[in-house]
């Protein structure tokens, strides 16, 4: 079955992303505390697709060598798994592009890795706010890409943007059979 893999840095979201995704109010760890989602979890999702748990990278505060490890970890993954169609980087919606964040998209774009971006917790911003950083997030993507990646703007608290996502991979999935 085809594989998608989730990740992003702790704290951004993810297990309560996943947790929407497979409509369990408690299945993935959610906790407040940074850095528990440690180890790969695979869920399978409406018998059709693999949604694959990535641990959150953050290695803005680690040294050169961790972050090292982490990406060769990521490339085995991903060079390992056949099934893997793409990636979906979270970041938080509040947050102005960081650093951390661009620098892994840049380096998945280097390693041919396909990827798009889910915004979490857009419930915390306005409309108008919400837009703003998109823009901003597309400003920065198109001096560095030229492009803009695909994006999904989510909230799981409010349930927001689960049919975008899962109908995109569900198409995605249509196209590769
Ligand atoms: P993880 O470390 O990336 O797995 O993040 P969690 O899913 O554990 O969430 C981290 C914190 O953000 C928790 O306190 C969650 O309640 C909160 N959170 C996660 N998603 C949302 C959301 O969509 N809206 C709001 N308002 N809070 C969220």
């Amino acid at each position: 079955l085809p594989e998608y893999a989730f990740i992003g840095r702790s704290n951004v979201g993810k297990s309560s992303l996943i947790n929407m995704i497979t409509n369990r109010k408690s299945l993935a760890k959610t906790s407040g505390r940074p850095g528990k989602t440690q180890l790969i979890n695979h869920f399978l999702i409406n018998k059709t697709w693999h949604l694959v748990d990535l641990p959150g990278y953050g290695y803005a505060r680690v040294s050169k060598s961790s972050k090292k490890t982490f990406q060769k970890f990521i490339t085995d993954y991903f060079n390992q798994r056949e099934q893997m169609v793409s990636a979906f980087v979270l970041v938080d919606i509040r947050h102005k592009p960081q650093p951390i964040d661009l620098e892994f998209m840049a380096w998945m774009g280097e390693n041919d890795i396909p990827f798009s971006i889910i915004f979490t917790k857009a419930d915390k911003l306005k409309p108008q706010a919400i837009l703003n950083h998109v823009a901003d997030y597309s400003a920065v993507m198109m001096e560095t890409w030229e492009d803009m990646p695909n994006y999904f703007i989510t909230s799981s608290s409010k349930e927001m943007g689960k049919d975008e996502l899962l109908n995109y991979i569900h198409e995605v999935n249509e196209n590769m059979e």
